[in-house]
């Protein structure tokens, strides 16, 4: 086996090994292990300051980890200078050479390699079929729409053939039917090309809807690692509970626990079953954080007959908001005084439903999803 390869060598495009990176003292990327298959769409999806750029301009070289190891196609990257990784990357705002046209800056990389003229020009001109840019060729970069400049942007680093393409939030800078135009056909270049994709975002519908697999990253660390369907089925924390999808979020304490199967009581007085989704033991007497989607909740005009105890409420609609293809209804329930959304889809048959009439509520305890809640730190001093 070559020096520097290790036994998982092609198994992996990327990854990453107890990897760290702090500023200051302060950590931005703490111990962050992960292994990416070759021709995948991961994305790190985290809010603000997570440390999801951090992690990228590691990945390419552009700063050095504190600790920890980056492999791709397992071969250590420590040490190996950004232009002579394996990997390219599409910034946010595109980088694109404004003075080059679009077959100057597709060909950028391939002029810069030696690439001779004829051959450059045939694969620029091979690149910018696949995108579906052929006739734009010669178009000068500020005459481009926001979706074309976007494909240059991919073409450029496309043609030089990474094994990793790292993409930095490209969308986030376009309006929002151009940006939903882009994720799918984002999407389906990568499947066409085969390449892997690292996209990072804090758009959890960018991550959801593109991506095989997503990792939520917050603090410098990985909260959750999963397909985009497990991470809003089964969250594992109440961070990746709170960050992906709409939840009707509550406090509340354990009154009783068995088996994982929770009876509780939220902060505004409704007596809940529940279950335990991570798994982590919560017992009787314990403070918990508690989510139910929006969709769970269904509405009745009239209680129910044999309904149990738990997991109802009577309340009055506070508000209808119209989503197009879903409405959500807010709800106040008589004895609490926090509001209850539920979501409907439009053919849901609640074309009846009238701002300040009474409504009844109710969800299934496997809906009811608890987490243990961590207490807030002292202040110090
Ligand atoms: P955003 O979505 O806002 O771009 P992010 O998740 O990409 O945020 P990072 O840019 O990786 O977050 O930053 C993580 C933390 O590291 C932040 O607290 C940031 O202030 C800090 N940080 C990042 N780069 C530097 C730097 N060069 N010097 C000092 N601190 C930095």
């Amino acid at each position: 086996m070559p020096a520097g390869r290790n036994s998982n060598a092609g198994l992996f495009d990327l990854e990453c090994r107890g990897l760290s990176k702090a500023f200051d003292g302060v950590p931005a990327v703490d111990d962050i292990s992960l292994a990416i298959e070759p021709g995948s769409f991961f994305s790190i999806l985290g809010p603000s300051g997570c440390g999801k750029t951090t992690l990228l301009r590691l990945v390419a070289g552009f700063l050095e980890p504190d600790r920890g190891d980056i492999l791709i196609k397992g071969r250590s990257m420590l040490g190996v200078q950004p232009n002579k990784r394996p990997v390219n990357m599409v910034f946010q705002h595109l980088a694109l050479f404004p003075m080059m046209n679009v077959r100057e800056n597709v060909g950028y990389g391939l002029k810069r390699k030696g690439v001779k003229r004829a051959k450059l020009n045939r694969q620029v001109e091979q690149m910018l079929d696949r995108v579906g840019l052929p006739s734009e060729i010669d178009k000068p970069i500020d005459q481009l729409s926001g979706g074309q400049k976007q494909r240059v942007a991919l073409a450029r680093c496309l043609i030089m053939e990474p094994d990793v393409l790292l993409l930095d939030e490209p969308l986030s800078a376009l309006d929002l039917k151009l940006r939903d135009r882009m994720k799918v056909e984002l999407k389906q270049l990568q499947h066409d090309f085969g390449t892997t994709f690292i996209y990072i975002t804090h758009d959890q519908s960018e991550a959801l809807q593109m991506s095989d697999r997503v990792a939520v990253m917050n603090q410098g660390k990985f909260e959750q690692v999963g397909a985009p369907s497990s991470l809003y089925f089964e969250p594992q924390s109440a961070f990746v509970a709170g960050f992906v999808g709409d939840s009707n979020r509550r406090s509340g304490q354990i009154h009783a626990a068995q088996n994982g199967h929770l009876l509780l009581e939220t902060d505004d007085g409704i007596e809940l079953e529940g279950i335990d989704a991570a798994n982590a033991g919560l017992q009787t007497g314990e403070q918990v954080e508690i989510f139910v989607r929006p969709e769970s909740i269904q509405l009745q005009h009239a209680p129910l007959q044999g309904i149990a105890d738990r997991n109802h409420l009577h309340g009055r609609i506070q508000s209808l908001l119209f989503n197009g293809s879903d409405s959500h209804v807010l709800v106040r329930g008589d004895n609490s005084t926090k509001l209850y959304t539920a979501r409907i889809p439009q053919t849901g048959g609640y074309g009846d439903l009238t701002v300040g009439n009474p409504i009844y509520l109710n969800w299934p305890a496997e809906q009811v999803k608890c987490y243990r809640r961590h207490p807030v730190p002292e202040p110090i001093g």
